[in-house]
């Protein structure tokens, strides 16, 4: 049998905050509690929004928590977990699409797009209509002179289906609930659906274990995957932890970033206190990320959002 690979793919945009933990934490559990490793990898695509040294305090923060990882990190083999140090991957398999005559300029602005379409679903996502999708050669000749393009791809009218290790099963249309999207920006940037595809699968991931924001987003990945011809990671989503009012968490909000939390937490207390929020313990207890792989169970985790007691950080036991 083949060894579980999970992974860590913060975005290096800013402090880890509690979420973020709780999502490392129940990533390291799954793969752990199957013998399996944990590769680190920097999601670090938007060189503008990103840094290496927010990623060196995520990199610490995890290890004051225990959870340790196997391969990668901003640092290994010449940084090559960075996605921002991939862009030659991500040309090439983007050229395979190419090939296959999927992509196409789309020179829509984002108040064109969001003019055209209307919010789709209850996450927000807009649905593209396909304003560029036929556009003629001399039409593209033409707006290439106005504005650089993104690049779109075209999606089929099928569903792809997953079942996910948490929330069961679930289907998407693509053409339908997703329409066209973009996998690389108008500035050249490569999006986070391709990067996040090529590099789950170059790098032997089995396991996707992120929030249910990203839920979403794994039948577009998974297409992805159909389409270079790998085999797609297994995916489990976790429900987001949010403030007492049910405000989802940030990394504005400074307040339960982790460097704040250290100064006034043990990592034993961080995590007994994350694994009683996600069911895992029944009582609040200090405990260790390594001690707490026993308990990790899927069953135990709730499918609904976890809210933070109204006067945390100062009461641990939620
Ligand atoms: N980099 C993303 C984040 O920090 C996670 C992406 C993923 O897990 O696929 O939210």
């Amino acid at each position: 049998m083949s060894i579980t690979v999970g992974r860590f793919a913060p975005t290096p945009s800013g402090k880890m905050h509690l979420g973020n933990v709780l999502c490392s934490l129940l990533a390291w559990l799954s793969a752990r509690s199957q013998g399996g490793k944990i590769i680190l990898r920097v999601e670090d695509l938007d060189t503008e929004r990103s840094n290496w040294e927010f990623q060196r305090q995520i990199e610490d923060d995890l290890l004051w928590l225990g959870l340790t990882w196997d391969e990668g990190g901003v640092d290994a083999d010449n940084h090559r977990y960075c996605q921002s140090r991939r862009t030659d991957i991500y040309l090439r398999y983007f050229a395979q699409l190419e090939e296959m005559g999927l992509i196409y300029p789309c020179f829509c602005s984002r108040a064109e797009l969001h003019a055209a379409s209307a919010p789709h679903r209850s996450d927000g996502r807009f649905l593209y209509t396909g304003t560029c999708r036929n556009l003629t050669p001399e039409e593209v000749a033409q707006k290439r002179k106005l504005r650089p393009p993104a690049a779109r791809i075209r999606v089929p009218d099928r569903e792809v289906a997953f079942t996910d290790l948490h929330y069961g099963p679930y289907t998407e249309n693509l053409a339908e609930e997703c329409g066209d999207f973009v996998v690389r920006r108008a500035d050249g940037v490569f999006a986070y659906q391709l990067a996040v595809a090529i590099d789950d699968a170059l790098m032997g991931v089995t396991e996707v274990v992120r929030g249910n924001d990203l839920l979403s987003s794994s039948p577009r990945q998974i297409w992805l995957h159909e389409l270079f011809g790998f085999p797609p990671p297994q995916y489990g989503h976790i429900p987001l932890l949010t403030a007492f009012d049910g405000r989802r968490l940030s990394k504005r909000d400074g307040d339960l970033d982790l460097s704040r939390l250290r100064t006034l937490y043990s990592p034993e207390e961080i995590i007994g206190m994350l694994g009683k929020a996600a069911g895992l313990l029944d009582e609040y207890r200090p405990i260790s990320a390594e001690n707490l792989i026993s308990y990790f169970d899927w069953k135990k985790i709730p499918l609904e959002d976890i809210r933070l007691p109204e006067n945390f950080p100062e009461r641990l036991s939620v």
